[in-house]
């Protein structure tokens, strides 16, 4: 199975690797891969500024360059991107 999931979901990937082997041990997904994307989190001001953050940034989310507020443009995803199945 393929995921994206965003820096500020605050997913911590031992436990969600762990979580998975969990939920499909004993049944016909056990030893099913996981594969995971991790998304940085970026921010934009209304100026346009980018700014990717750092884990220790995430609770200051105005603009560094002009101090603006802004908005998150990346980093809240957690999609199931696909999930392969062998015919057996
Ligand atoms: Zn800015």
């Amino acid at each position: 199975m393929n995921l994206r999931i965003g820096a500020l979901r605050q997913v911590v990937p031992s436990s969600m690797e762990y979580a998975w082997g969990f939920v499909t041990a004993a049944t016909p997904l056990e030893g099913a891969r996981l594969h995971i994307d991790w998304i940085d989190a970026v921010i934009e001001c209304e100026q346009g500024h980018r700014t990717v953050l750092d884990a220790s940034s995430y609770l200051d989310l105005s603009c560094p360059r002009c101090d603006a507020p802004t908005r998150v443009v990346a980093g809240e995803e957690f999609q199931v991107v696909d999930l392969e199945v062998e015919a057996a």
